[in-house]
């Protein structure tokens, strides 16, 4: 309270400020409206030849396909698409800008982003950081493009090649009791209290395994404090989920660690930590799996799939991540945002982030347009530090074993109990110094 104490108006102003609450819903409203039901996109021809509807469903579908064609059609398809909305859906991120300035401005917050990141009392050089740090390691991206060209022995490399497989099909059938068992055996370095609990949730009721109806997609860990954690999955015989089961399941162990060492009033931990716990156990599962494979084609279908982690996860949120502060930065500035700008903003983007063997299509230019995430904003920089925090605790654990197993249980115990950057910079390794000065110490 006496930190938001500066930022908390009179009785009056939070009244006036609680009743637009539902005005300020409307750019997020009609966006919605317009992306999900109004726009229709057109059909495309699928690998056999056949017209399908395009959907925002069927779209990762077509650009995952071997067949170029169908890849190109799709892609151009989609952004012709949004291209022809381009004044209506500038106009919708223009509204969600404009009302985080505004509550920016009416809280006393010098900036939109600084206000975004007080809830967690992130510090705004944590959002710079990640961003100068993945400008530095971009030619890391750069060099796994031109990896890219070389594998698909494509004379040029589009945007809609980036989804495109690598390897031939590598067919993993995993079903889900070797799913369990391989994900207990990859998590043998987080020690055996860890394993007792993670198969007491395999063999206790936490986990709603398969498709059935009625049931929704995706897969997720909630739970009450007081009960152990659940998780929903919808399991298919593949790698994909297997990560997931390790990811969930990573999720759960964190609930269930910070349940039983905290008060209910600390026991909920943030979001910008909650994707280091499940990142961390899909990264000794690559580790295991990666160890173990005497397969080159399992090998290199394993090293494809994590390399595009990398360059989802980490390279393209923080793509996303500096697109969001530019746009703000220049409202802020007093700078209007016309469909050109933003489109200008994100093509140069792109053309940073992907680098020379990239030909980067005029078309992605729309691509802000679908992006939801804008309209939650300064959210999606935490998938980034996310995963980055969980890899490195991962490389940690791998190479010192127990103090930095015991370092990351603490982690897990933390919960809420402090601010997320504290608890992550409690958990990291101490540099021991073994110079003369520490004679005193
Ligand atoms: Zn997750």
């Amino acid at each position: 309270m006496l930190r938001r104490k500066p930022h908390t108006l009179s009785k009056s102003e939070e009244s006036l400020l609680a009743q637009v609450g539902n005005l300020s819903q409307a750019p997020t409203t009609i966006f919605g409206m317009l992306n999900n039901a109004d726009m229709k996109f057109p059909k495309v021809k699928n690998e056999k030849g056949e017209e399908v509807e395009l959907t925002h469903g069927r779209y990762i579908q077509f650009l995952e396909s071997r067949d170029r064609g169908v890849r190109e059609a799709a892609f151009k398809a989609v952004y012709d698409t949004y291209g022809k909305w381009r004044n209506t859906l500038a106009a919708t991120l223009n509204a969600n800008v404009t009302k985080n300035l505004f509550y920016a401005h009416a809280r006393h917050y010098p900036s939109a982003l600084e206000m975004s990141l007080f809830g967690d009392n992130i510090p705004v050089s944590v959002y710079d950081n990640l961003i100068s740090t993945i400008h530095e390691h971009l030619p890391l991206m750069h060099r796994y493009m031109a990896l890219r060209k070389k594998l698909l022995k494509v004379d040029e490399l589009h945007m809609y090649d980036l989804f495109a497989p690598l390897v031939d099909e590598f067919d993993m059938d995993i079903g889900y009791e070797e799913a369990k068992k391989t994900v207990y055996d990859s998590l043998k370095p987080l020690g055996e209290d860890y394993r007792k609990v993670l198969q007491e949730g395999f063999d206790k009721g936490w986990i709603d395994v398969y498709e059935n109806e009625g049931k929704r997609s995706g897969a997720y860990s909630w739970g009450a404090y007081g009960t152990h954690p659940y998780v929903l999955l919808n399991h298919k015989d593949n790698l994909n989920s297997m990560f997931t089961l390790a990811h969930e399941m990573g999720h759960a162990l964190h609930s269930y660690y910070s349940d039983e060492s905290n008060e209910y009033r600390d026991a909920q931990y943030t979001i910008f930590l909650a994707e280091v716990a499940s990142t961390l156990n899909e990264a000794l599962l690559m580790d295991y799996l990666l160890d173990k494979s005497k397969d080159p084609k399992e090998k290199m279908y394993l090293l494809t799939y994590y390399a595009d982690q990398f360059r989802t996860t980490v390279f393209r949120q923080t793509m996303f991540a500096e697109f969001e502060k530019i746009v703000h930065a220049k409202a802020e500035s007093g700078e209007s945002l016309t469909p050109e700008e933003l489109s200008a903003i994100y093509y140069d983007l792109n053309v940073k982030y992907y680098g020379a063997d990239m030909v980067v299509d005029k078309d992605i230019e729309m691509e802000w347009a679908r992006i939801p995430h804008f309209y939650t904003s300064f959210y999606v920089y935490k998938y980034a530090t996310g995963f980055s925090a969980a890899t490195s605790f991962a490389k940690q654990i791998l190479s010192e074993g127990q103090p930095a197993v015991d370092r990351y249980l603490g982690f897990l115990k933390s919960g809420g109990n402090d601010y997320s950057i504290n608890i992550l910079k409690k958990s990291r390794r101490r540099h021991v110094d073994a110079g003369p000065d520490r004679a005193s110490a």
